[in-house]
């Protein structure tokens, strides 16, 4: 690969930066980003390849360059260059090559197009290095060299303009009204104080009111005050998979900081796995340790209802399979939570081959779902969870993330599958016993 003086074909740029300063600023956040941690992380790889079966990726495709070890190439080299001991006698003899942009165009496409920071990999080094968070903390340089997909770099604007990648919080009062009168439930917004925040997924203001208007209905039933504020609405937090931390800090404060001025004790979650991750364990970044608001997802929500007793569902008696999302299950610890929903609604579940802590990723994580090129990359990665689930034969195919719900669909149209995955929270509503 040479130097490149124009981009890539295939692969994005945005903004005005030369070729030289743009490896220049993607090297210096890559450096600042090497604590301890990482820098153990990188050290420390035995190159005994485990990681690429784990991946999704490269077990759906056999390429090489999708194994995870080589999506941090770049970074690497940025290590062993300007952080590790040697870093002096590394440059003086260039013994490890800095990336050219060309390389780092390339590396667009697996950071972004084909990792969706799922943690599989993690799980099964030997050395227990985090290549999911390495991935996370690498794109942080790529957004700072303006080389991220443009789909991404869209939604990015929009967030940094409107708070949420589709809808104005100034929009949100009118929306909400339309969901109420479409689904016939109460929503309020903007309420000045309340014991509840409730945050949404973007699909749940657009394709998937119905998951919107559940919720609502269950928090209703139970006698919530509870309300969704203009100001802290969309939990879904591009800047988490853009690589944006000072937008992912400014969506993340937007929602908690609603939730402070409301006076809620809760934030709740919607059925989104990256809103988790980005609310729920990264906000500590800002906050420090104790989070001023308790934040809950909605899986954790229903379990707790059911489990309290303050509502009941009727058992629907059936065959069901659960594909568990990544950033709640596996990087998100909620394992037990929605299998206690499930037996709550009188499945019988028959799990995957590949389950709970070990689930293989929808593939659409990580920004990944909303990355069109990456489609037919997508697509192939969908075909190892339909075997998957056609395996169990299972009647019902649910889960709790609105996004997975969104790539196992697209991946089903695509596939001319008839099965179509359920949300979780809508079995739940549709099934609340008197
Ligand atoms: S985090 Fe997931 S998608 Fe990314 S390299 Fe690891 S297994 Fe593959
Ligand atoms: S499993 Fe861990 S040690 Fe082995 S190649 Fe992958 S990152 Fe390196």
């Amino acid at each position: 690969m040479s130097a490149a003086s124009g981009p890539t074909p295939g692969f994005d740029r945005q903004g005005e930066l030369g070729d030289e300063a743009r490896v220049d600023a993607a090297m210096k956040s890559f450096v600042r980003e090497f604590g301890v941690t990482a820098a153990l992380h990188v050290e420390s790889c035995v190159r005994c390849g485990q990681c690429a079966e784990a991946c999704h990726f490269y077990r759906a495709t056999g390429d090489a360059k999708y194994t995870p070890i080589r999506k941090l190439e770049p970074f690497r080299r940025a290590y062993f260059r300007e952080a590790g001991p040697f870093a002096p006698i590394v440059r003086a003899l260039n013994l490890v090559r800095k990336p050219t942009i060309g390389e780092l165009e390339q590396w667009q496409e697996l950071l972004f197009d084909s990792c969706t920071m799922c943690g599989r990999c993690t799980l099964v080094c030997p050395m227990g290095i985090d290549i999911a968070e390495l991935v996370k903390e690498a794109r942080h340089g790529m957004f700072k060299a303006g080389l991220v997909p443009e789909r991404l770099a869209l939604m990015d604007r929009a967030a940094r303009q409107w708070g949420s990648t589709a809808t104005p919080g100034e929009d949100l009062p009118d929306i909400l009204a339309e969901v109420s009168a479409e689904h016939g439930v109460p929503i309020p917004c903007d309420l000045p104080s309340a014991d509840i925040l409730v945050t949404a997924a973007p699909a749940e203001l657009d394709a998937h009111t119905k998951s919107l208007a559940d919720a609502a209905r269950i928090l209703n039933r139970i006698g919530a005050r509870w309300t969704m504020h203009r100001e802290g609405f969309d939990a879904s937090n591009i800047g988490f998979n853009n690589g944006d931390l000072a937008l992912q800090e400014r969506l993340t404060r937007a929602l908690i900081d609603t939730a402070v001025k409301i006076g809620a004790k809760t934030l709740l979650l919607p059925e989104c796995g990256h809103a988790y991750g980005a609310a729920r364990w990264e906000a500590a970044r800002w906050y420090g340790d104790a989070l001023p608001v308790r934040i809950i997802h909605m899986t954790e929500f229903l379990d707790e209802l059911i489990s309290s007793g303050r509502i009941r569902v009727n058992r629907i008696g059936a065959t069901a399979t659960f594909h568990d999302p990544c950033q709640i299950v596996r990087r998100g610890g909620l394992e037990a939570a929605a299998r206690r929903v499930l037996a709550a609604l009188g499945f019988e579940l028959i799990e995957l081959q590949d389950h709970g802590l070990t689930g293989y990723c929808c593939g659409g994580g990580g920004g990944v779902v909303s990355n069109q090129r990456a489609a037919p990359l997508r697509y192939k990665v969908f075909d190892l969870k339909k075997g998957q689930v056609e395996a169990t034969g299972a009647e019902h195919f649910v889960t709790s993330c609105g996004q997975c719900r969104i790539t196992l669909e697209a991946g089903a149209r695509n596939a001319g599958w008839d099965k179509s995955p359920e949300s979780l929270l809508e079995l739940v509503a549709d099934n609340l016993a008197d």
